[in-house]
This record gives structure tokens, sequence and C-alpha cells, in this order.
């Protein structure tokens, strides 16, 4: 048997540090058995779903050193391996598990549902949804299914007894049946969920081993009815540990920066961030904490990987990078490595709108440009004292600054300005009151750059960090003012 491997990313924001750690460990374990490695677009979240979040995955994989034996942009012999361009293989799948009695049609309204779920709540039973709780009487069934309602399509499952789950790390895992409701594989507008797409493909791509995070334990009991309902054999399941945050809380980017665009910006080197990333829950042999990724894949052994929760630390990938840059660079990798980063025509060029309207000599870009090639900024609460807000409100402009920041879906200046007029006109303030504040945060001076091109190009985790950076030199938000402004924000 050959492994096969995959990551299977969903387009839908920045590129995570966590999908390149699960792609690594993925990679790792194919390696290690002569296999193969595959990458595979879960973009079936049509809304959600965008190209240029598609393009960022792939390129900062390539960035850390990831490659991929198949995928969208290199092709293969399983594809396409983006989910939105086989939606005819799960609109298939889906007639043969309703052929086989497997899965069912289902017209229930929304309203319906949730007059269901009420109903069960106020009954104290557990709240998934059964087939035989969705089931409506035959004449009604039809009825709808004749006029052609809307509808999605479900899976039967159990109603009770236990299911038995095999994991590669955790071994056997119980999951009771009640708790597992008739999931949805295909939605009223006839695109499959995960659930469906992701067991389809897996078997269609010939995955052997599936590596993926823990958030998806709770999956694992309906795909594994699902193989079974199509007479396949499942891959081999192993749900890693999520990383953390120090606090061990789980890694978010409303308290770490967790897009790898940022590492990228920040500095730190590719091989840094891959070793560092290889340490998380997982030592080589001897303990070293230095590596490269093809001593890694030397030296894999997925049984070393410890459930403990790896914290994922700043300071530790902060120390790590230095080493690389001291011990593995003389001054022609240095130099070489400085380019790349960011003394190259392409960003140089990026920035040049900004800066050339601005100076009349070249000694007075590297002030004026300071903020491009930095982290955060050196300032302090007196950065702000020319500012006309006292401290709690603009605290809270630039927390609301940083909530806002944090959903958006695409990162361009159109969208920053939609931001930051919204919030204006919650504060009644004008525009460029607004963002004066918000000009010392992210440029660390009075007079720079436009600030909003200045956040469109260092992107949202550098923009979020130094409104974080700003927010913490200002003394920081307490628990009550949190209660506070989150209040207010929710009525935004
Ligand atoms: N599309 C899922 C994700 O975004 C894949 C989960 C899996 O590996 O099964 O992580």
């Amino acid at each position: 048997m050959t492994v096969r491997t995959r990551i299977a990313p969903s387009p839908t924001g920045d590129p995570h540090v966590g999908t390149a750690y699960i792609a690594l460990f993925n990679l790792c374990f194919a390696r290690q058995h002569g296999g193969q490695f595959i990458l595979r677009i879960e973009d079936t979240d049509r809304v959600r779903s965008t190209a240029e979040s598609e393009q960022m995955i792939l390129d900062s994989l390539r960035w850390l050193g990831v490659e991929w034996d198949e995928g969208p942009d290199v092709g293969g012999p399983h594809g396409p391996y983006r989910q939105s361009e086989r939606g005819d293989i799960y609109a298939e799948h889906a007639r043969q598990l309703i052929e086989s009695g497997h899965a069912f049609k289902c017209y229930r309204t929304s309203e319906e549902l949730d007059e269901l779920r009420e109903s069960r709540k106020a009954a104290g039973m557990h709240l998934a949804l059964k087939p035989a709780d969705l089931a409506l009487p035959a004449d009604e069934q039809a009825r709808r299914e004749n006029e052609g309602w809307p509808h999605v399509v479900r899976m039967q499952v159990p109603a009770n007894g236990t299911c038995v789950i095999q994991d590669m790390l955790r071994g056997t895992i119980e999951v009771d049946w009640a708790q597992v409701d008739a999931q949805i594989l295909l939605k009223s507008d006839g695109m499959p969920t995960y659930h469906l797409a992701n067991v389809v493909d897996d078997h269609l791509m010939g995955i052997t081993h599936v590596l993926r995070g823990e958030e998806w334990i709770n999956s694992a009991p309906k795909h594994q009815l699902l193989y079974e309902y199509f007479g396949w054999e499942m891959p081999e399941l192993c749900h890693m540990p999520l990383l953390r945050n120090p606090d061990k809380s789980k890694l978010s980017k409303r308290k770490n920066p967790t897009s790898i665009n940022y590492y990228r910006r920040m500095g730190y080197l590719p091989q840094a961030v891959t070793n560092y990333l290889g340490r998380m829950g997982w030592s080589m042999p001897d303990e070293r904490e230095k590596f490269s990724l093809d001593e890694m894949m030397a030296h894999f052994d997925i049984q070393r990987v410890s459930l403990g929760g790896p914290v994922f630390d700043l300071e530790k990938l902060t120390w790590l990078n230095g080493l690389y840059i001291r011990e593995d660079l003389d001054d022609e990798g240095f130099l070489k490595a400085l380019m790349e980063w960011a003394f190259n025509e392409q960003y140089v060029k990026e920035i040049l709108p900004q800066v050339r309207p601005r100076v009349e000599t070249f000694s007075e870009v590297a002030p004026l440009a300071g903020h491009f090639f930095s982290g955060v900024p050196a300032i302090s609460e007196t950065s702000f004292d020319a500012v006309k807000l006292g401290r709690e409100d603009l605290v809270k402009l630039l927390q609301f600054l940083v909530w806002r920041f944090e959903v958006l879906p695409a990162w361009n200046k159109e969208a920053l300005l939609g931001e930051v007029k919204a919030l204006s006109a919650h504060f009644e303030m004008k525009m460029k009151d607004l963002l004066a504040p918000v000009f010392i945060a992210i440029t660390g001076s009075s007079a720079s750059t436009s600030v909003m091109d200045a956040m469109a190009i260092l992107g949202s985790d550098m923009t979020r960090a130094r409104l974080r950076h700003a927010i913490a030199v200002l003394g920081g938000v307490s628990k009550k003012q949190a209660k506070r402004f989150e209040k207010e924000y929710r009525e935004l």
C-alpha cells in the first residue's frame, strides 16, 4: 500500500499557522513511508471562499518548504483538486445514498427545524435531530416533493448505541450515537457539505491516512458511517492536538497573530518557522530544538506526538529564528534573505506610490517609510498626547477597529475605508480625527505616509498587532471596560 496523506484547507481567510502545522505533519508522515502528499482545496462554502485566499495558502506553504505531489496548481491523476469543480461527483454519490436508503430528502422548513429544536430542548432531550424527528407524514412529504419545495439531503444515523472510532494517537474513542444528528450532505443549493465532499474525495483520491486537527473528532462518527454506507475502507484517522496560546487557550487571531503572512512580513526565516511548527507536540529522538525539514522527515515518528496541547509561543519562535540568523547565514546568505524579505523590487514598488510624492531627497525615504520595514513601532503613552480623546474613548476606538478588522473578509483599501467610515459614524467623529490615533499606532509617528494605504499594504495581522500594541501601551483594557465595550460593540 502506498501511503497517501493530504491537507484540505478551506480558502476562507489568511493562511493560518495551524494549516501549515497540519500540512507539515502530513508531509513528514507521507515522506517517511515513501508515500505521497496531496493538497486539496475545500471551497464548498461559496460565500466565504476566495481565490486570493487560496493563492495565499499555496504561496505560504511553499514559502515554508511544504511541497505537494498533487494539487490544484500542479495537477495529478485524481483531479480536479478543488471541490467547487467536483459538484457532479458529490451529487452522484448523494443520489447513490438516497437509492440505498442511507440518505433521505428533507423538506423541513427552517421554522419547523427551530420548533423541533425548541420542543426537544423544553423536554430536556438531546438536541441532535434524528431522522425520525425530521420525518413528515407520507402524504405531506409527497406533496412537498411534488410541489418542488427546497430541500436538503441528510444521512441516516442510528438512534442510539455507541460509535467506536480508532485514532492513531488516541486509541479508541467512543461517541454516543444519540448526540449525532442526521447530518446534511447536500445543501438546498445542491452544494455538498464538508462531510460528504471530504469523505468522497478522500476515498477517490486514495487517501490512506487522515492527519487533521482535533476539532474534527466529532465529525468522525459521521464519516465512518458514510464509509460504511458506500462500502469503502476508511483511511486511518489521526487527530492532532490543537495549537494553543501561552495561556493554553486555543490559538486564535484575537490574541496572537495566526497568519503565516504576518511571520513572513515580520522577517522570520521560513526554515525557522517550519522548524518551530515541527516542535509543536513533537520532538526529535535526541530532543534537539533546531532541525531542518529533511532531518524531521528522516526521523519522523507519529507516535512521538504528545497530546498535551502544544503552545505556540512567539518568544520561543523568535529565539529560534535568531539561532538560524546567527548560525546559518553568512554575510552573503543574510543579504540574500534580507533582499527576499523586503528589500526587493516587488515590495519597494508596492510602497513607492506612498513615498515618491512625499520626498525631496532620498535621505528622507527611510525615516518616512520605516514603518513598512518594521514590526510594532516604538510608541508610548505620550505618543498620543496630541489626540483629543479621553483615554477610555481612545482605547475603545482602537479596540473596535481591531474587532472589525478581525472579521473583515477581504483586506483592501476600500474594505478598510468602509470600516473606518462605519466607526466614524458610530463615534460621531470626523474621519480625520478618528484616524489621528490610528496613524500613530500604525506608523509610529504623527507625520508619515497615508495610514489607509499603510494598513492595506501591511496586511491584516500586522495591522491588528500594531493596534493591539497601541492599546497595550495605553494601559490595556480592563475586564470591566471589556464588558462595556462588548455591549456597545454588539449594538453597532
Ligand atoms: N476543510 C477542512 C479544514 O478546513 C478539512 C478538515 C479535514 O482535514 O478533514 O480544515
